[in-house]
Protein backbone atom coordinates (compact mmCIF):
# COMPACT_ATOMS: atom_id res chain seq x y z
CA UNK A 1 0.00 0.00 0.00
CA UNK A 2 0.76 3.23 -1.19
CA UNK A 3 1.60 6.31 2.07
CA UNK A 4 -0.34 8.78 1.29
CA UNK A 5 1.33 11.84 3.08
CA UNK A 6 -1.12 14.18 2.34
CA UNK A 7 -3.45 12.38 4.68
CA UNK A 8 -1.06 13.68 8.03
CA UNK A 9 0.52 16.75 5.82
CA UNK A 10 -1.17 18.08 2.93
CA UNK A 11 1.14 20.93 2.53
CA UNK A 12 4.06 18.79 1.65
CA UNK A 13 4.19 19.64 -2.34
CA UNK A 14 6.92 16.90 -3.39
CA UNK A 15 8.81 13.92 -1.85
CA UNK A 16 11.47 10.91 -2.93
CA UNK A 17 9.51 7.24 -3.80
CA UNK A 18 10.56 4.57 -5.60
CA UNK A 19 8.25 2.76 -8.27
CA UNK A 20 6.73 -0.31 -6.71
CA UNK A 21 4.15 -0.30 -10.10
CA UNK A 22 3.77 0.29 -13.78
CA UNK A 23 0.59 -0.42 -16.33
CA UNK A 24 -0.88 1.32 -18.69
CA UNK A 25 -2.51 3.08 -16.52
CA UNK A 26 -0.08 4.84 -14.63
CA UNK A 27 2.48 4.76 -12.15
CA UNK A 28 2.53 3.30 -8.41
CA UNK A 29 4.99 4.58 -5.78
CA UNK A 30 5.92 3.57 -2.10
CA UNK A 31 4.98 7.07 -0.61
CA UNK A 32 3.37 9.85 -2.51
CA UNK A 33 2.34 13.84 -1.88
CA UNK A 34 -0.63 13.33 -4.56
CA UNK A 35 -3.97 13.19 -3.52
CA UNK A 36 -6.12 10.76 -5.46
CA UNK A 37 -9.50 11.60 -6.83
CA UNK A 38 -12.12 11.25 -4.28
CA UNK A 39 -15.17 12.43 -1.80
CA UNK A 40 -15.80 15.19 -4.52
CA UNK A 41 -12.12 16.94 -4.29
CA UNK A 42 -9.91 16.17 -7.85
CA UNK A 43 -7.11 14.21 -8.40
CA UNK A 44 -3.53 16.05 -8.06
CA UNK A 45 -1.68 17.29 -11.32
CA UNK A 46 2.45 17.98 -10.87
CA UNK A 47 5.43 15.71 -12.08
CA UNK A 48 7.58 12.88 -11.50
CA UNK A 49 11.10 13.70 -12.04
CA UNK A 50 14.23 11.07 -12.48
CA UNK A 51 17.47 10.59 -13.33
CA UNK A 52 17.02 11.49 -17.28
CA UNK A 53 13.53 12.01 -17.65
CA UNK A 54 10.53 13.10 -16.55
CA UNK A 55 6.86 12.88 -16.73
CA UNK A 56 3.74 15.02 -16.10
CA UNK A 57 0.74 13.59 -14.52
CA UNK A 58 -1.99 14.24 -15.34
CA UNK A 59 -4.38 12.85 -12.64
CA UNK A 60 -4.36 10.75 -9.72
CA UNK A 61 -7.09 8.44 -8.96
CA UNK A 62 -7.54 5.05 -6.67
CA UNK A 63 -7.36 1.88 -7.82
CA UNK A 64 -7.93 -1.27 -5.98
CA UNK A 65 -6.87 0.53 -3.00
CA UNK A 66 -3.68 2.02 -5.07
CA UNK A 67 -2.79 5.69 -5.59
CA UNK A 68 -2.26 5.94 -9.41
CA UNK A 69 -0.61 8.56 -10.94
CA UNK A 70 -1.82 8.72 -14.30
CA UNK A 71 0.50 9.93 -16.87
CA UNK A 72 1.45 11.59 -20.21
CA UNK A 73 4.10 10.54 -21.85
CA UNK A 74 6.05 7.06 -20.67
CA UNK A 75 6.64 5.85 -17.61
CA UNK A 76 9.69 5.36 -15.24
CA UNK A 77 10.40 1.39 -14.50
CA UNK A 78 9.85 -0.44 -11.37
CA UNK A 79 12.68 0.66 -8.75
CA UNK A 80 12.98 3.91 -10.01
CA UNK A 81 14.11 5.94 -7.53
CA UNK A 82 11.59 9.76 -8.43
CA UNK A 83 10.85 13.10 -6.93
CA UNK A 84 6.80 13.90 -6.93
CA UNK A 85 5.42 16.97 -7.36
CA UNK A 86 2.39 18.19 -7.16
CA UNK A 87 1.24 21.71 -8.51
CA UNK A 88 0.92 23.32 -5.38
CA UNK A 89 -1.02 26.06 -6.58
CA UNK A 90 -4.02 24.43 -7.71
CA UNK A 91 -3.82 21.74 -4.93
CA UNK A 92 -3.74 24.91 -2.08
CA UNK A 93 -7.08 26.20 -4.02
CA UNK A 94 -8.75 23.09 -3.78
CA UNK A 95 -7.64 22.88 -0.07
CA UNK A 96 -8.98 26.27 0.17
CA UNK A 97 -12.25 25.23 -1.55
CA UNK A 98 -12.97 22.32 0.34
CA UNK A 99 -12.61 23.85 3.82
CA UNK A 100 -15.20 26.49 2.31
CA UNK A 101 -17.90 23.79 1.91
CA UNK A 102 -17.15 22.37 5.30
CA UNK A 103 -17.73 25.66 6.76
CA UNK A 104 -21.01 25.65 4.65
CA UNK A 105 -22.34 22.48 5.74
CA UNK A 106 -21.41 23.44 9.27
CA UNK A 107 -22.95 26.55 8.69
CA UNK A 108 -26.02 25.63 6.95
CA UNK A 109 -26.61 22.50 9.54
CA UNK A 110 -26.30 24.74 12.59
CA UNK A 111 -28.27 27.61 11.41
CA UNK A 112 -30.99 25.88 9.15
CA UNK A 113 -30.76 22.31 10.21
CA UNK A 114 -30.45 20.56 6.83
CA UNK A 115 -27.73 17.83 6.04
CA UNK A 116 -25.81 17.67 3.18
CA UNK A 117 -26.94 15.23 0.49
CA UNK A 118 -23.83 16.07 -2.42
CA UNK A 119 -21.54 18.06 -3.50
CA UNK A 120 -18.43 18.64 -5.55
CA UNK A 121 -15.42 20.43 -6.32
CA UNK A 122 -12.82 22.22 -9.01
CA UNK A 123 -10.23 24.38 -8.05
CA UNK A 124 -11.93 27.71 -6.79
CA UNK A 125 -15.69 27.00 -7.61
CA UNK A 126 -18.08 23.93 -5.81
CA UNK A 127 -21.13 23.06 -5.15
CA UNK A 128 -23.12 21.61 -2.29
CA UNK A 129 -26.56 20.00 -2.45
CA UNK A 130 -28.85 20.13 0.82
CA UNK A 131 -32.02 19.10 2.18
CA UNK A 132 -33.80 21.81 2.48
CA UNK A 133 -37.49 23.14 1.77
CA UNK A 134 -36.72 25.99 -0.10
CA UNK A 135 -34.07 28.40 -1.47
CA UNK A 136 -33.68 32.05 -2.86
CA UNK A 137 -30.98 34.60 -3.83
CA UNK A 138 -32.44 36.12 -0.07
CA UNK A 139 -30.75 32.70 1.68
CA UNK A 140 -27.86 32.70 -0.46
CA UNK A 141 -26.90 36.06 0.27
CA UNK A 142 -27.65 35.41 3.99
CA UNK A 143 -25.20 32.16 4.33
CA UNK A 144 -22.89 34.11 2.21
CA UNK A 145 -22.69 36.97 5.21
CA UNK A 146 -22.51 34.05 8.22
CA UNK A 147 -20.26 31.71 6.07
CA UNK A 148 -17.47 35.00 5.64
CA UNK A 149 -17.89 36.31 8.99
CA UNK A 150 -17.62 32.32 10.19
CA UNK A 151 -14.34 31.98 7.66
CA UNK A 152 -12.60 35.11 9.44
CA UNK A 153 -12.90 34.16 13.06
CA UNK A 154 -10.01 31.53 12.12
CA UNK A 155 -11.68 28.39 13.05
CA UNK A 156 -8.20 26.08 13.38
CA UNK A 157 -8.79 23.13 11.34
CA UNK A 158 -7.53 19.32 13.11
CA UNK A 159 -6.99 16.54 11.66
CA UNK A 160 -6.88 13.14 13.68
CA UNK A 161 -7.88 9.42 13.18
CA UNK A 162 -10.28 8.12 15.41
CA UNK A 163 -11.15 4.11 16.72
CA UNK A 164 -13.86 3.31 14.03
CA UNK A 165 -15.80 2.52 17.21
CA UNK A 166 -15.85 5.61 18.78
CA UNK A 167 -16.07 7.61 15.61
CA UNK A 168 -19.33 5.48 14.79
CA UNK A 169 -21.06 6.69 18.60
CA UNK A 170 -19.87 10.59 17.74
CA UNK A 171 -23.37 12.47 17.10
CA UNK A 172 -21.51 14.83 14.92
CA UNK A 173 -20.08 12.42 12.55
CA UNK A 174 -23.07 10.15 12.27
CA UNK A 175 -24.89 13.31 10.86
CA UNK A 176 -22.46 13.14 8.23
CA UNK A 177 -22.85 9.27 7.71
CA UNK A 178 -20.01 8.06 8.95
CA UNK A 179 -21.74 4.88 9.22
CA UNK A 180 -21.81 4.60 5.54
CA UNK A 181 -17.90 4.27 5.50
CA UNK A 182 -16.74 0.67 4.16
CA UNK A 183 -16.40 -1.42 7.81
CA UNK A 184 -12.64 -2.19 6.74
CA UNK A 185 -12.09 1.49 7.73
CA UNK A 186 -10.55 2.12 10.77
CA UNK A 187 -9.23 4.04 12.34
CA UNK A 188 -11.40 6.73 10.22
CA UNK A 189 -9.81 10.06 9.71
CA UNK A 190 -11.75 13.07 11.06
CA UNK A 191 -11.81 16.85 10.14
CA UNK A 192 -12.54 19.47 12.38
CA UNK A 193 -12.99 22.62 11.95
CA UNK A 194 -12.76 23.71 15.65
CA UNK A 195 -16.93 24.49 16.88
CA UNK A 196 -18.06 24.65 13.66
CA UNK A 197 -17.71 21.16 11.77
CA UNK A 198 -17.14 18.23 12.22
CA UNK A 199 -16.44 15.09 9.59
CA UNK A 200 -14.89 11.93 8.30
CA UNK A 201 -13.66 12.78 5.58
CA UNK A 202 -10.22 11.75 3.16
CA UNK A 203 -9.52 15.16 1.68
CA UNK A 204 -7.27 17.94 1.71
CA UNK A 205 -7.69 21.33 3.76
CA UNK A 206 -6.01 24.41 5.09
CA UNK A 207 -5.08 24.54 8.51
CA UNK A 208 -7.41 27.25 9.62
CA UNK A 209 -10.57 28.61 8.08
CA UNK A 210 -8.92 32.46 7.22
CA UNK A 211 -6.46 30.92 5.06
CA UNK A 212 -9.84 30.22 2.47
CA UNK A 213 -10.20 33.97 2.58
CA UNK A 214 -13.44 35.27 0.88
CA UNK A 215 -16.33 33.38 -0.45
CA UNK A 216 -18.99 34.22 -2.71
CA UNK A 217 -22.76 32.55 -3.03
CA UNK A 218 -22.81 32.68 -6.95
CA UNK A 219 -25.77 30.99 -7.41
CA UNK A 220 -28.81 29.17 -5.31
CA UNK A 221 -31.37 26.59 -7.43
CA UNK A 222 -33.80 24.42 -6.72
CA UNK A 223 -33.01 20.78 -8.10
CA UNK A 224 -36.54 19.32 -6.69
CA UNK A 225 -38.17 18.50 -3.45
CA UNK A 226 -35.74 18.90 -0.81
CA UNK A 227 -32.61 18.88 -2.96
CA UNK A 228 -31.55 22.48 -3.13
CA UNK A 229 -28.04 23.14 -4.12
CA UNK A 230 -25.57 26.25 -3.90
CA UNK A 231 -22.58 26.99 -5.72
CA UNK A 232 -19.89 29.08 -4.25
CA UNK A 233 -16.72 30.47 -5.37
CA UNK A 234 -13.41 31.99 -3.80
CA UNK A 235 -12.98 35.48 -4.38
CA UNK A 236 -9.47 35.29 -4.73
CA UNK A 237 -9.18 32.06 -6.58
CA UNK A 238 -5.33 32.30 -6.12
ZN1 LIG B 1 -13.12 17.64 3.62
Amino acid sequence: MTEEICATDAYLRSCDATVVAVSDEGVVLDRTVFYARGGGQPGDTGILRWDGGEARVADTVKQAGEVLHVLEGSAPGVGTRVIAEIDWERRHTLMRTHTALHALSGIVFRDYGAKVTGGNMEPGVARMDFELEAISQEFGREVEDKLNAALAQDHPVDVSFLPRAEALADPDLIRTKVNLIPEHVDPIRVIDLEGLDRQADGGTHVRSTSEVGRVRVAKTESKGKGFKRMRIELVDAG
